[in-house]
């Protein structure tokens, strides 16, 4: 019964399989993969299969605009990957690792919940297999070496310190740490200069082992770090540092995928994870292709809703490594439409089918956002207690007026069986695709234009305004030849627009962009609109306090 037990108590519950055992399941004998204890192991890259890529099927789960809970993308991916498993296809989930902000602070952890979730969800949910903080310290390691240079007399590179960008990175959310005043002290201290500490999962160095191919590709991506320019307007990179080896060495183990199982025994690949908001904000390349050269069926998730996450995960991680979906999966919930429809975020669970309808526009706006790129959507419910039948009727009428397939997703109470109805549907397109994925827009069109692309066909803007910081920015990027790498824009996740009351589907609105930073590592720019969070506070009351362990080991208080 869901409704007394708490996630981590379901997950408590269920018998692990020895890790082995899973590894079998995909093909791997245990001398093939790199155990971490008995429930997680690592696998190396020379299992993915580039043959085998191209007879996966490629499925990416992503949502409507979220409330600030999250609609269940992970919870949904997990569900129909049980169902899929149930059904004879051979699938793997591939998802992110979550960050320690929100396990600490208000959201929780990103394993799933109720009866669809990834264990051991303690061990995924704080540190996992290391592979943040290793990022954080290759991340630390080069910020080590730009001050370090800063401080040269011999070996200066001359760089302006007023140009660096670059901030330090740690994997708790920490305000105080935003900004600050570093190399007090005196002349053996460094060179005194103002920067900050940005979440780990906002590092470019996540960004970039999520983009990278293997350790060739990773080592070349890391040395293009952009860090800054010289007093003489010279741009300096990591590579003339000499960073990227040390940095590609800290990362060897970090760019192995994690296996680990779901509650019903089937494989999961969690690996890494980039913010969604100002990076691409999925798992990693390798991660997917190593799903997909290990399974029939791969399911992915890419949010927070599908105008931010799905479109960069197409536009950006689908082209860099020539990847193409065959459906998409759109979780819903009736709490989310109400909301859009103006309820009040307390008042979500009472049935109000006036603000359900009001909503709706929402849901159509994703719908076809996710048809122009040639992709048959598939509407998720996920079901909530609170759903009554009279809402759930409503979107299904929706749905058959649009002709768009939609199922009830009971993953959360049920498990793999209540997804098997979502799994037949999506099984049915993936077998009846005949249009093949088109991605939005060329990478080498002018900058404003891909910019203005997604803004009014994506978000539904009427316009984008460019201020005076985003010119001179264009121009930067121009100079320095990089125009042609894909954007991927920072905009809030609240609304398709990017002021974030406006809610359902906003028209007529200029979409402003304010700045547009550099990413020549990941490979992309990123076009900052309104305020971007970097580093995350604690709430009041952070998740942490209720967070123990007894002296057995056992952990209670997790989310
Ligand atoms: P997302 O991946 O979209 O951010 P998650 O799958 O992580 O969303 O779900 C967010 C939270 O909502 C989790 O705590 C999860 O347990 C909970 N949740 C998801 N689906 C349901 C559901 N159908 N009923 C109740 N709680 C749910
Ligand atoms: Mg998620």
């Amino acid at each position: 019964n869901t409704e007394t037990l708490g996630d981590l108590e379901i997950a408590q519950r269920i018998q692990l399989r020895h890790i082995s055992n899973i590894a079998e399941k995909v093909g791997l004998a245990t001398r093939e993969i790199e155990m971490y204890g008995n429930y997680k192991a690592k696998i190396p890259l020379d299992k993915i299969d580039k043959e085998k890529i191209k007879k996966s099927n490629l499925i990416l789960v992503s949502a409507i605009s979220p409330t600030p809970a999250g609609e269940g993308k992970t919870t949904v991916s997990i569900g129909l990957s049980e169902a899929l498993n149930r059904l004879g296809k051979k699938t793997t989930v591939v998802l992110r690792e979550p960050s320690l902000g929100p396990v600490f602070g208000i959201k929780g952890g990103a394993t799933g919940g109720g009866f669809s979730q990834v264990l051991p969800m303690e061990d995924i949910n704080l540190h996992f297999t290391g592979d943040f903080s290793a990022v954080e310290k290759a991340h630390n390691l080069l910020a080590a070496i730009v001050d370090n240079n800063l401080q040269s007399k011999s070996r200066s590179l001359g760089l302006d310190a007023r140009t660096i960008s670059l901030k330090r990175v740690m994997d708790v959310n920490d305000r105080a740490l935003r900004n600050i005043v570093i190399g007090l002290g005196g002349t053996g201290s460094g060179i005194p200069r103002e920067t900050g500490f940005d979440i780990t999962a906002a590092s470019e160095i996540m960004a970039i082992m999520c983009l990278a191919e293997d350790l060739t590709d990773l080592k070349r991506r890391l040395g293009n770090i952009f860090i800054g320019y010289t007093f003489d307007k010279k741009p300096v990179f990591a590579r003339d540092l000499n960073a990227e080896g040390a940095m590609t060495a800290l990362l060897k183990e970090a760019i192995k995928p994690n296996l680990v199982q779901t509650i019903e025994g089937n494989p999961a690949i969690i690996h890494l994870g980039p913010f969604a908001n100002i990076a691409q904000g999925t798992n990693s390349v390798i991660a997917t292709r190593m799903g997909m050269s290990l399974s029939d069926y791969t399911v992915t998730e890419a949010g927070f809703g599908f105008d931010l996450g799905a479109e960069k995960f197409l536009d950006i991680k689908c082209q860099s490594a020539g990847l193409a979906p065959k459906a998409v999966v759109m979780t819903t919930t009736i709490r989310a439409l109400k909301y859009h429809g103006g309820a009040k975020l307390s008042s979500l669970t009472i049935p109000n089918v006036e603000a359900l309808e009001r909503g709706l526009p929402n849901l159509e706006k994703h719908l076809e956002n996710a048809k122009l790129f040639n992709l048959t959507p598939v509407i998720a419910i996920n079901r909530f207690i609170s759903d009554s039948e009279e809402e759930i009727q409503i979107i299904k009428d929706l749905a058959d007026k649009l002709g768009v397939k939609v199922a009830l997703a009971d993953g959360w109470a049920k498990g793999g069986e209540g997804a098997l109805d979502l799994a037949q549907k999506v099984i049915d397109v993936v077998e009846g695709v005949e249009e093949e994925f088109t991605p939005l827009y060329e990478w080498n069109s002018a900058v404003i234009t891909k910019i203005e692309i997604i803004a009014k066909k994506i978000y539904g803007a009427e316009k984008v305004e460019f201020g005076a910081k985003a010119r001179k920015d264009l121009k930067k990027i121009y100079d320095l030849g990089l125009e042609n790498l894909p954007v991927c824009i920072a905009k809030t996740q609240k609304s398709l627009s990017d002021d974030p009351s406006l809610l359902g589907r906003p028209e007529g609105f200029t979409l402003n962009v304010r700045e547009i930073e550099i990413a020549s590592g990941a490979g992309f720019l990123i076009p900052i609109t309104g305020e971007m969070m970097r580093m995350p506070g604690l709430p009041g009351v952070p998740a942490s306090e209720r967070i123990d362990i007894d002296i057995e080991g056992n952990i209670s208080g997790l989310i």
